[in-house]
């Protein structure tokens, strides 16, 4: 199915040949091809990957696929915002060659037996809240890899685990793409946007701020000096215990790397926070270099 914008047509792939038929046109026009997976209820973080994909490739594809095998048991996969039309917008709006949008069933037609697991990485920070949570994005992310066959796949710091986690993957694994991550983009009062603030009432929506202002608080004074990783959780944790309505799930400072726990905060540290808020699950982080 294509759609006339201008010169521009954009490609709605809804099936795995229909995708590799447009790619594998792409590259016999010598075109080198990035790809964006993404879940959908796209917003301008996902925009802002996709721009940054434009400029390093040709011609860039867009997945949306709300991923089962990545979501637990009571976590919100039915709920999962699907505004497909609004989607196809944005995408045609910022240029994307094309948007591959596979069923459940294209996608895991028989029962997986083969996964693609990630150790040591996966089990800190959201592995130990959501257990097989990164097995299944890890598998998808392989698969997606495997049909698009991208030279460049593009990721959102706002997941810094996940980004890590692919990275090691396609290292470990020698998949031959290079994976690009792209800063988190931000509401103007701080807030990570993401497809679930959606969930936020208005006053959610307010404590929500509560997130980057915690992560910029550590910032604050790990550059003030402070090295304690317990100072700065509980100064973190002091600051989400004004706020009744959140329920905290981690505060963390480690490696960047490794995502080690740290006895001191020292060179490049990730600062990490995930909290309940109402109907939602929130992270957030911040990357620092610690003097
Ligand atoms: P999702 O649709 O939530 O699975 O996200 C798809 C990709 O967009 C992931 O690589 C995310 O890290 C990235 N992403 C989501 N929100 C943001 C944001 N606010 N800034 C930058 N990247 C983002």
């Amino acid at each position: 199915m294509g759609f006339k914008l201008g010169a521009r047509e954009m490609n709605v792939a809804r099936t795995i040949e229909e995708i590799r038929a447009h790619v594998g046109a792409a590259r016999s026009a010598g075109k080198t091809v990035g790809l964006v997976p993404t879940m959908g209820a796209l917003h301008v973080g996902h925009a802002s990957l996709i721009e940054v994909a434009r400029r390093q490739c040709d011609a860039v594809v867009v997945s949306i696929f709300v991923n089962p095998t990545q979501f637990g048991p009571g976590e919100d996969l039915e709920a999962y915002p699907r505004p497909f039309e609004n989607d196809l917008e944005l995408c045609r709006e910022h240029g994307v060659a094309a948007v591959f949008a596979p069923s459940p069933e294209d996608m895991y037609g028989q029962e997986p037996l083969t996964w693609v697991v990630v150790e040591k990485l996966t089990e800190p920070l959201c592995g130990r809240s959501r257990p097989g949570h990164f097995r299944g994005v890890t598998t998808v992310c392989a698969k997606l890899f495997n049909i698009v066959g991208p030279d460049v796949a593009f990721f959102g710091q706002k997941d810094g685990q996940q980004a890590l986690v692919i990275k090691r993957m396609v290292a470990d694994l020698n998949m031959p793409l290079e994976i690009v991550v792209c800063p988190t983009v931000r509401e103007p009062d701080g807030l990570a946007v993401s497809s679930r603030n959606r969930y936020l009432t208005a006053e959610q929506r307010k404590d929500a701020t509560r997130l980057y202002a915690a992560l910029s608080r550590c910032r604050e004074l790990i550059e003030a000096g402070q090295s304690d990783p317990d100072v700065l959780g509980r100064a973190m944790r002091e600051m989400f215990a004004q706020v009744p309505s959140i329920e905290i799930e981690y505060v963390s400072i480690v490696d960047a790397e490794t995502l080690a726990e740290l006895e001191q905060v020292r060179g490049q540290v990730l600062v990490a926070v995930a909290v309940r808020l109402g109907p939602a699950r929130l992270i957030d982080n911040i990357l620092l270099d610690a003097p």
